[in-house]
């Protein structure tokens, strides 16, 4: 049996500075399956000493790994894309049972990490430095890239696995060690499991570290710690305004990449293809159980659409299989936590109370949640307002394209969005009016290729990732100039 074949197992421990060992925390963390309440792994947490050794030995090791010849960083990555094809069903078995993510949601999560890998194995060779003329006689003045040094990073439950490896991959590939911090829901997905992938691959002890501990113990002391030049974060908003503060107005300057909520506006325009535009929103608003940052917040439909629009959608909103995630004809799996899915019952019985139109309530029983739909939303509404972050949603009339754009503009936040409408051109001018990192025409607003800018704008966040975004975000311009000749200075 070739080791491939064998699953990874200990994951239970942690790849501390080096050695893979229990945290020193005296705290437990159980890990369940959301959709039968089985225990994954049981981990003793990681306490602040460990991410104190975690930072310092990647300190250490720091300046040899980027010594490394950029072949031998691509060659690692591609060792790391090989090892996720002879793990692929290990991986997506685990991106299921951990975080409750359909078949479908798994294998695609696995694509997108793979995607972001493959991507990352071209980065090493595409830094670029620069030389400029100089004003000063006998002056050199040359502009070198590297990389920033120790990198913390920081991931969410929903997509562990790629929004984990999203920050890791490039990192690593542009010479820079990384320590992370996986969220308590997702330990294995969003940390452990890379890292059994990253050694399988031949990356060096203390390049990469992983402290399991929740934000609260440990979250501010991983921020704030003087080692790491760069924390990337992806998360909720208010948890990212805490890490921005921390970052850039704390004791310790740093770089921030945040990477945060999202309120996606799904507009249909009156001269849409109906079907196509119905299927779209069904899939872009349930996959992952709504779960997504991305994932259509409000539809907003202009008026002499409306009607057939909520019809259809209604008619196909109720086929969607909700159930055991494993199978591959289900459409919605469990709710990561009871935490969250009480939320989202709070903000049914809210859309109720504020006079949303009730078009569509599926079932909930345990963390199942069926989907449920609202008409007649108004933007002053919570469920317009709020992400919302699960499988309901509220539909917005509006009277024209004029108002269909304010509506969709009316949120602070602005990551993705979508408009439907058969003049392309028409759509472009639309998606150029609205203020988001991401706009996509006759398409659902999640996307993500990795070799396209990913990223917000408003409170969804700072920076962008992917392909060259990646390359500027994880390296630092270091201007040298050099005087070859003595130069006059006036006293
Ligand atoms: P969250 O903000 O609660 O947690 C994210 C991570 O931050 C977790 O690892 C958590 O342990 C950690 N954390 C919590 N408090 C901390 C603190 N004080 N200091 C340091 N770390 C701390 O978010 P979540 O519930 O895990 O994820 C859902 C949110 O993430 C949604 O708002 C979603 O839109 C957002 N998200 C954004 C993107 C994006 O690319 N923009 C992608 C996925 C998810």
């Amino acid at each position: 049996m070739s080791a491939a074949n064998v699953p990874y197992g200990d994951l239970h421990l942690q790849p501390i500075a080096g050695e893979w060992r229990h945290g020193r925390s005296p705290l437990w963390l159980s890990t369940v399956d959301p959709y039968d309440g089985d225990l994954l792994v049981e981990i003793l947490q990681a306490n602040q000493s460990d991410v104190d050794l975690a930072y310092a030995k990647a300190a250490e090791v720091q300046p040899d790994w980027a010594g490394r010849a950029p072949a031998e960083r691509a060659e690692l990555l591609l060792r790391v894309v090989a090892v996720f094809d002879t793990r692929r069903e290990e991986i997506i078995d685990w991106i299921i049972r951990e975080s409750g993510s359909t078949r479908l949601k798994a294998s695609l999560e696995w694509a997108a990490a793979r995607a972001i890998t493959l991507e990352s194995a071209s980065f090493p060779s595409r830094v670029q430095g620069r030389l400029l003329d100089s004003n000063i006689p006998g002056k050199e003045s040359r502009v070198y890239r590297g990389p920033i040094g120790v990198v913390g990073v920081i991931s969410p439950w929903n997509f562990p696995f790629h929004l984990t490896q999203r920050s890791l991959a490039p990192a690593l590939a542009l010479g820079n060690t990384v320590v992370v911090k996986p969220s308590s829901d997702t330990p294995v997905c969003g940390g452990l499991l890379l890292a059994r992938i990253f050694e399988e691959a031949g990356l060096p002890p203390g390049v990469l570290s992983v402290v399991v501990g929740s934000g609260q113990e440990i979250g501010d002391a991983f921020v704030e710690h003087p080692v790491p030049g760069l924390v990337t974060f992806t998360g909720s908003t208010p948890v990212g305004r805490r890490i921005g503060a921390l970052t850039s107005g704390g004791a310790h300057l740093k770089h921030v990449a945040l990477e945060l909520g999202g309120n996606s506006p799904f507009v249909v325009l009156a001269d849409a293809d109906l079907e196509q535009a119905v299927k779209a929103a069904v899939f872009g608003k349930f996959l992952h159980q709504g779960q997504i940052c991305m994932a259509i917040n409000r539809i907003i439909v202009e008026k002499p659409l409306y009607d057939a629009f909520a019809q259809r959608f209604v008619e196909r909103v109720r086929q969607l299989k909700v159930g055991d995630p494993h199978l591959a004809d289900t459409a919605i799996g469990p709710i990561i936590n009871p935490r969250q899915l009480e939320g989202l019952l709070e903000k049914v019985a809210r859309a109720r109370r504020e006079g949303a139109k009730p078009l569509y309530q599926g079932g909930v029983q345990g963390l199942m949640m069926g989907p449920h739909v609202y008409g007649e939303v108004k933007p002053e509404m919570e469920i317009a307002r709020d992400e919302i972050f699960g499988p309901l949603i509220g539909l917005l009339r509006a009277d024209d394209e004029a108002h269909a754009l304010a509506l969709a503009n009316a949120s602070d936040y602005g990551l993705s969005s979508a408009v439907f409408t058969r003049d392309l051109e028409r759509g472009v001018r639309f998606a150029r009016r609205i203020r988001a990192g991401m706009t996509h025409v006759n398409d659902i607003p999640v996307n993500d290729e990795a070799h396209a800018p990913f990223g917000g704008e408003k409170n969804s966040g700072l920076g962008r990732f992917n392909g060259e975004w990646a390359i500027d975000e994880f390296t630092r311009d270091h201007w040298i100039s050099v005087q070859h000749r003595p130069r006059d200075y006036p006293f």
